[in-house]
């Protein structure tokens, strides 16, 4: 895709067409989540959000994958790490998510555990076949995005007979989380700009009870800043006509129908089970879990490790972040005792999280 061609979907003049539009048939609030990472960085870094009417409140939500990793995932993974024979593995976004008494895998690293960054999963195979001694534990987070290359590395490991590499899976998907969001009685959203790269792969139809059920829209949207602006306005109008719907604006990228090759490996290895998210508690149906057919890669089964709901992080509003009911600026850490250099929380370390937006473009 050519910069010439992203141009188009960063025209100022039509952007303030959109706003302008947006600005006069406004009828009311109207409280909008975006539940990626990538877009909450898009609307800062373009500036929407300070061009946004007053009326127009941006949340948000659960789609970062590292903030919405549980504290007591985050235990599990710490108290993995330093163990004898394993070398975690991790994608570098989690090596300074903090866990309780201020551990973090880099200061594990520094006493001496065995921590390996890796840049994708398919890393670890050769790590494990270097390393035929130890264990190799690829720690698994993330959303649908992630989580069939997952899958596909185990495929490749038992193709390959590699019999050293474990996944601790902490797999989320996002429908079922929109769906306890909206149930939540905290939490006020009319409407949701969905992710791109997690409805890449699972298509619309999973977000089709957004409208059902809660008669509120909900639009899979590029990145740019006439992308989001269109959406915005698209679900202001549907609100004034009391109508609601699901579509899909990013057709360039997203297929309605999502793709079925990589949800066919996903759920081969993956099967659906109960997940802990920060902030939100226990939701049914919101997790992955390894199949017991691919039980020898289970990290869970090895260590006999299970994941229970322990106490938040103390003084971190981030799971308050994740549901729109707080704003970063809200937390009495934040820019205190709370920065990237000094992350109290994991929406302040993940460059995709509120609190690491906040600050780098100096909202408060
Ligand atoms: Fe947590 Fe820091 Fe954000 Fe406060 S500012 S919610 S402590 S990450």
């Amino acid at each position: 895709m050519s910069f010439e061609f992203l141009d188009k979907f960063r025209d100022p003049e039509l952007c303030r067409k959109i706003l302008d539009k947006m600005r006069s048939e406004l009828d009311g609030e109207l409280r909008f989540m975006e539940v990626c990472g990538t877009h909450t960085v898009a609307i800062f870094q373009s500036g929407l959000r300070s061009l946004l009417p007053d009326e127009v409140v941006h949340l948000s939500g659960p789609g970062c994958p590292v903030c919405v990793t549980h504290e007591s995932e985050v235990n599990a993974f710490l108290d993995l790490a330093g163990r004898d024979r394993v070398i975690m593995a991790t994608f570098g976004d989690l090596m300074r998510v903090p866990g309780h008494g201020g551990r973090n895998l880099k200061k594990a690293q520094a006493d001496g555990a065995r921590v390996k960054v890796v840049y994708s999963p398919f890393d670890t195979l050769k790590l494990a076949k270097e390393n035929p001694d130890d264990l190799v534990v690829f720690i698994g987070v993330g959303f649908e995005t992630t989580a069939p290359t997952i899958a596909g590395t185990m495929k490749m490991a038992r193709q390959q007979g590699i019999d050293n590499l474990r996944v601790l899976c902490f797999h989320k998907t996002v429908p079922t989380a929109l769906d306890a969001l909206m149930g939540d009685e905290q939490t006020r959203i009319d409407g949701f700009i969905l992710p791109g790269h997690v409805s890449a792969i699972i298509g619309l139809e999973p977000y089709k009870f957004i409208a059902e059920k809660y008669g509120k829209s909900a639009i899979v949207t590029g990145f740019e800043p006439l992308d989001i602006l269109q959406s915005l306005l698209q679900m202001v109008q549907w609100r004034n006509a009391g109508e609601a719907y699901v579509t899909n604006n990013y057709t360039r990228i997203v297929s309605d129908a999502g793709n079925s090759k990589a949800l066919e490996v996903m759920y081969e290895v993956f099967e659906p089970t109960d997940a802990l998210w920060r902030g939100i508690g226990m939701i049914p149906g919101s997790g992955l879990e390894i199949r017991p057919e691919w039980e020898q890669f289970d990290a869970k089964k090895e260590f006999g490790i299970e994941i229970k709901e322990g106490p938040a992080l103390p003084g971190c509003k981030c799971g308050e972040i994740l549901k729109g009911i707080k704003r970063p600026d809200q937390c009495p850490l934040f820019k205190k005792a709370c920065t990237p250099a000094n992350p109290v929380g994991p929406c302040m370390v993940s460059t995709e999280g509120s609190c690491a937006a906040y600050y780098k473009y100096n909202l408060d």
